[in-house]
């Protein structure tokens, strides 16, 4: 009655990155929630590859999260906690 061979013989494709990225739609910033960091835009890719060693397109992880535009960038969240 041993059922420890259910391991499912597929990924799902994007599985890997459903676990990782959240926006945070209060401040528009996308959020890793596996390092509980905010993550800018433009570092999502680098993000994803040297912590996780994920390679996203920029365009999949934006329809997988479901976001129009870019959400703020290194430059604009500099900006915003300098305001801080
Ligand atoms: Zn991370």
């Amino acid at each position: 009655m041993d059922q420890d061979n259910v391991e499912s013989p597929q990924r799902l494709p994007d599985a890997s990155i459903s676990l990782l990225l959240q926006v945070d739609l209060r401040y528009n910033v996308t959020v890793c929630t596996e390092c509980c960091t905010g993550v800018a835009f433009d570092w999502i890719q680098s993000h994803l590859k040297s912590h996780h060693g994920i390679r996203k397109e920029l365009d999949a992880v934006m329809e997988y999260l479901n976001i129009d535009a870019s959400t703020l960038s290194s430059s604009e969240i500099k900006a915003w906690i300098s305001e801080v």
